[in-house]
């Protein structure tokens, strides 16, 4: 991932992306430049977190990338395993995947910690941006959304992409017996009596073994617990912190 500057906001892109589907804009959002104090410092876009600052953020996020309200599809996440399957903008109530083939409308995963993962089709130009945490990528959120894309829009799995964004490391995310018993051991690592999940790995092999070619997997391995300037991290700040937003539309130039 690399991040740009723009009107004191720095932004991740993915030269990948660029390259690889030059009519796919992905962008995630860092802590830098917005305006919320204290522990939301200061670029905080989660409408849930209590901050006052979040709708003014918003709002100097949108005119920095010159978009409009309207075509801003978000969210409303439940970490849970329901896709919508969307046209316009709006905040969508209880999913935690959005699908699209619409054109310059922008949909949004915002997280602090669980990945945010987009998936798209060049030659059928859909797109899905799915929010990936632990309990909703064992409920079968990432499962649900290639599903859709496959039956909505006809996909073909041998050229569609994906990108993993940030996201919390396997160094740093410490998980109960509960949520460990979940998962296979081999996503889980013991250490002096502490469990710790490589959802990463997870999210990863999940893609792959619905069919996506591993060639066409992005994963930057960036961590939000060990970037504390770049990025929140929920389980790093105990529960009191922001979210980024990360953003994927489809854009008319290719
Ligand atoms: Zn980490």
């Amino acid at each position: 991932m690399k991040f740009i500057r723009k009107n004191g906001l720095m932004i991740g892109i993915f030269p990948a992306a660029e390259v690889v589907a030059p009519q796919l804009e992905l962008l995630t959002t860092t802590r830098t430049g917005g305006l919320s104090r204290g522990a939301f410092e200061s670029l905080n876009l989660g409408s849930s977190t209590g901050d006052k600052d979040v709708e003014r953020n918003i709002q100097l996020l949108l005119e920095t990338l010159g978009k409009k309200r309207e075509n801003i599809a978000r969210a409303n996440q439940v970490h849970g395993a329901e896709v919508a399957t969307i046209e316009k903008g709006g905040t969508y109530e209880g999913v935690d995947a959005l699908v699209t083939t619409e054109k310059n409308l922008t949909l949004v995963i915002n997280t602090a910690d669980c990945y945010p993962v987009i998936v798209y089709s060049p030659s059928e130009r859909a797109l899905a941006a799915i929010h990936a945490g632990s309990k909703g990528s064992y409920r079968g959120i990432i499962d649900n959304s290639i599903a859709t894309l496959m039956r909505r829009f006809q996909i073909d799995l041998s050229n569609t992409l994906a990108f993993i964004g940030p996201g919390i490391c396997k160094k740093c995310y410490s998980v109960d017996s509960k949520l460990a018993s979940r998962f296979e051991g081999r996503y889980i690592s013991k250490k002096k009596g502490v469990m710790k999940l490589d959802i990463e790995q997870f999210i990863f092999d999940k893609l792959i073994s619905l069919g996506i070619k591993r060639y066409n997997v992005y994963r930057p391995g960036l961590c939000t617990s060990c970037n504390p300037e770049l990025f929140y991290s929920y389980r790093r700040d105990r529960g009191v912190t922001g979210r980024h937003w990360t953003m994927a539309t489809i854009t008319e130039a290719w």
